[in-house]
């Protein structure tokens, strides 16, 4: 008895489910279109078989058909706007907006913290011991030198903490912590212009032309993602650029650029594969000069196996830039997890061209931050940019304050 009422219950249930649906479509076909608030439009836009959209599709969809249902809605002239409302559908290859560029040291702070905690915290713990004798000094020592410091600034900044700690007589963490602030800032340098030279220069014929910024470094350090980093930057700051690819060595470099550029809507100049990159340099001045651009960032190849090669192209995209009129910034990209071979590929950079800068990259990825002392002090230039991940806006100015707060806390 019970199992003929079960399977009446279920062919009603059956019954009335189809005849809903076939209810629900033709609905669809003769109601009058929805009152604004009904939520039909994104879900039916939905195209009904998309294999990929799967449960989250169907789910939304079904949805959609029970509110239309439920509330009354029509559905005939529900397709309609429905329809209507694809073209909102489609999603233009938007531009892009940037994060802005201020604070985003501090923004990046955790990433930096984590990196550079055996630096700060390190030095900070072995000052604050009971005893500072010759042993723990030279703790302190080997601290600085294991982060790529530098022999030369960890034995000048040894021997401040000593005397300073000495005068300081009683230490409370809070007096240790500022001692330390300081002396690692004057170390860092607090008075250096760390900006990025991108203001418009006269031209050769005497007009206004873009500020242009050749990116050098040896392939691999990160040159071509920073100088996509970098357009965003610019952009962030409400100036438009174009880039130049002229690293034509690196097969993938210059659809690597092109496509940092279109996501913020920079046009890049680009040559065959193996071309000549000082006339693709030139070009895209060129170009810049053509677009009033505000900036023209040029991405060029780096190899230190054929040193005389290098310094032969890249002094000539130097040379050949400078037929439009100043380069404003040259700057050194070295990747800070390589330690003393990045001062190595500094030293011979700074033989081919005048380095005006220095971006620091994946400084994320290593515990060596003191490498920004040692390559400042190679170089006599100031790290004007750091690199703290893969992300499009993991590109941040310097700022010694911050860096050093990351460090050792504040
Ligand atoms: P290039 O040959 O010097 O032009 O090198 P690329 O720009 O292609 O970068 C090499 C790799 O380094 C890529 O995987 C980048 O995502 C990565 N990279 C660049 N900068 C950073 C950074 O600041 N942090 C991290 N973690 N990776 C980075």
């Amino acid at each position: 008895m019970e199992t003929v009422i079960l399977a009446v219950l279920i062919a009603v249930v059956v019954l009335g489910a189809v005849g809903g649906l076939v209810v629900s479509g033709r609905k669809k076909k003769q109601l009058p279109p929805p009152p604004p608030a009904a939520p039909v439009t994104p879900p039916v836009t939905a195209p009904p078989a998309e294999p990929q959209v799967g449960e989250e599709a169907e789910t939304p969809r079904e949805e959609a058909r029970r509110t239309i249902e439920e509330v009354g809605l029509p559905t005939a002239e529900a397709e309609a706007p429905v329809e209507v409302a694809e073209p909102e559908a489609p999603v233009a290859p938007a531009v892009e907006v940037p994060e802005p560029t201020a604070g985003r040291l501090v923004r990046l702070r955790a990433r930096l913290s984590r990196s550079q905690t055996s630096l700060g915290k390190g030095l900070l713990t072995l000052l604050s011991r009971e005893r500072l004798d010759d042993e723990t000094w030279e703790e302190i020592e080997d601290t600085l030198l294991t982060a790529d410091v530098g022999v030369a600034p960890t034995q000048e900044l040894v021997d401040r903490l000593r005397e300073r700690v000495k005068v300081l007589g009683t230490r409370t963490p809070e007096d240790l912590r500022l001692l330390l602030r300081e002396e690692l800032l004057a170390l860092i340098g607090t008075d250096a212009d760390r900006s990025v030279h991108t203001a418009n220069g006269i031209g050769n014929g005497g007009d206004e032309i873009p500020g242009v910024v050749l990116v050098v470094g040896v392939n691999g350090t990160g040159k071509t993602t920073t100088t996509g980093k970098l357009a965003r930057v610019l952009v962030a700051d409400g100036k438009s650029v174009v880039l130049g690819a002229a690293d034509t060595f690196r097969a993938a470099a210059a659809d690597q650029l092109q496509t940092w550029g279109e996501r913020v809507g920079a046009r890049t100049v680009r040559g065959p594969e193996g071309g000549d990159p000082a006339s693709i340099a030139y070009d895209a001045v060129k170009e810049g000069i053509a677009e009033t651009a505000d900036v023209v960032l040029i991405d060029t190849a780096g190899r230190l196996h054929t040193k005389t090669g290098l310094m032969d192209e890249l002094g000539k995209v130097k040379r050949v830039v400078e037929k439009h009129g100043p380069v404003g910034e040259v700057l050194l990209v070295l990747d800070a997890t390589t330690g003393q071979n990045g001062l190595v590929q500094a030293r011979v950079f700074a033989e081919v061209v005048d380095i005006t800068g220095v971006v620091l990259t994946k400084l994320d990825g290593t515990a060596k931050g003191g490498i920004i002392v040692a390559v400042q002090r190679e170089l006599g230039v100031p790290v004007k940019l750091v690199g703290l991940g893969e992300g499009a806006d993991d590109l941040a100015p310097f700022e010694p304050e911050a860096f050093v707060d990351a460090l050792i806390g504040d």
